[in-house]
């Protein structure tokens, strides 16, 4: 029986992507190999390349000016990587700080360039966005570097920040593919797979063509936007497996009725579990209710000596990763898109049983 796994990422992936998997794993698309086995320059994995790019630009409305590529390193990577080729040696990106990945992304990004920190949720612990309009963007800023939502703390924007004529950059790794957004409004979206768009060890950015040309001459190549954007993310082998799955999710997607579809149910499974954590009177969840994250619901017990015996329990039923990030505590539910209703529903009933027998 598969469980229900809460896991923040790697985390669980849609049953029919699986099993698609499954089924052309040792015989892909009548090549007589697994997609795993096949060169990344043939006609056959170039053409699902192609295919699996056209479907993420269908399903964001990503338009032509942006290049979509498919790297490797990770959202981390990423941290360095951006600054590599979006700022010069002395240049300053502004940051807005509401969580932990946040906060890694700007003392990576100090290595390459000034940090200014426009907005700062630490103080509470990272329970709000924000609020919009209340931080003052530098204009001569390379950049404005947010995280749309925060994986640990669950903290979710409401509203894509202004940033005026300053490049917005985005990590969108716990949140891309969750609801619809604007790709115009960003320079550059980035976002590790391994959340709701795959398998762990591909990283998608999407980057506005007119920041392209600007990197650093020491970037790696392989983490060069301009080298990368003009050699079809080809410049060394890409993650094809990656890639191949993350189609399979696009298909899937798809199917459940695009972003909207995605929204719809996201947002039906985020009200039913906060909706049952504000009702309970053992549960608690600390985040401002306008910046509570659909994906990443942490929660506290009344009771934090019985933390390990829920989480046993609730493995026990078939619930797993229930325990909160270990800077943290507490317990987190991810509920990302593989999530089904059915299994938010189930941990529901759960935290009520168990709050009726421990509480
Ligand atoms: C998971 C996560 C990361 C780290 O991603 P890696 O792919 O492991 O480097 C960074 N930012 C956010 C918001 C995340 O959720």
């Amino acid at each position: 029986m598969r469980a229900h796994n809460f896991s923040a990422g790697p985390a669980m992936l849609p049953l029919a992507v699986l099993e698609r998997a499954r089924d052309e794993l040792l015989d892909w698309g009548g090549s007589g190999m697994s997609v795993m086995e096949v060169s990344h320059r043939g006609k056959a994995f170039v053409a699902a390349a192609e295919a699996t790019q056209a479907a993420l630009r269908a399903l964001m409305g990503i338009p032509e000016e942006y290049a979509v590529l498919f790297l490797q390193g990770g959202a981390m990577g990423e941290f360095a990587a951006i600054p590599m080729n979006l700022t010069a040696p002395g240049d300053s990106i502004d940051f807005l700080l509401t969580g932990d990945w946040g906060v890694k992304a700007a003392a990576e990004a100090e290595k390459y360039a000034g940090v200014r920190v426009v907005a700062d949720e630490s103080a509470d612990h990272f329970v709000r966005a924000p609020r919009e309009g209340s931080f003052t963007v530098s204009p001569d800023a390379a950049y404005l570097h947010y995280t749309p939502n925060e994986t640990i703390r669950g903290v979710e924007f409401g509203y894509v920040p202004d940033a005026g004529p300053v490049p917005l950059v985005a990590d969108m790794s716990s949140t891309i593919l969750s609801r619809p957004v604007d790709v115009s409004r960003f320079g550059v979206i980035y976002a590790g797979a391994q959340k709701n768009m795959g398998p762990s060890g591909l990283v998608v950015v999407v980057v506005r063509r007119d920041l392209l040309g600007r990197a650093r001459p020491q970037t790696p190549t392989v983490w060069d936007f301009t080298v990368q954007a003009g050699a079809d993310s080809m410049v060394n082998t890409p993650p094809t497996f990656g890639i191949y799955l993350l189609g399979l999710v696009l298909d899937w997607i798809t199917d459940q009725g695009g972003l909207l579809g995605m929204a719809e149910r996201n947002r039906a499974k985020a009200d039913a579990l906060y909706g049952f954590i504000d009702a309970s009177g053992f549960y608690s969840n600390p985040v401002d209710r306008d910046a509570r994250s659909w994906m990443n619901v942490p929660f506290l017990l009344a009771d934090p000596s019985l933390d390990a015996t829920f989480v046993a329990r609730a493995a026990d039923a078939g619930l797993t990763n229930l325990a909160g990030h270990r800077s943290v505590g507490g317990m987190r539910a991810s509920i990302y898109n593989a999530m089904p209703l059915e299994g938010v529903r189930a941990l529901v009933d759960f935290m009520a049983e168990f709050e009726r027998t421990h509480g």
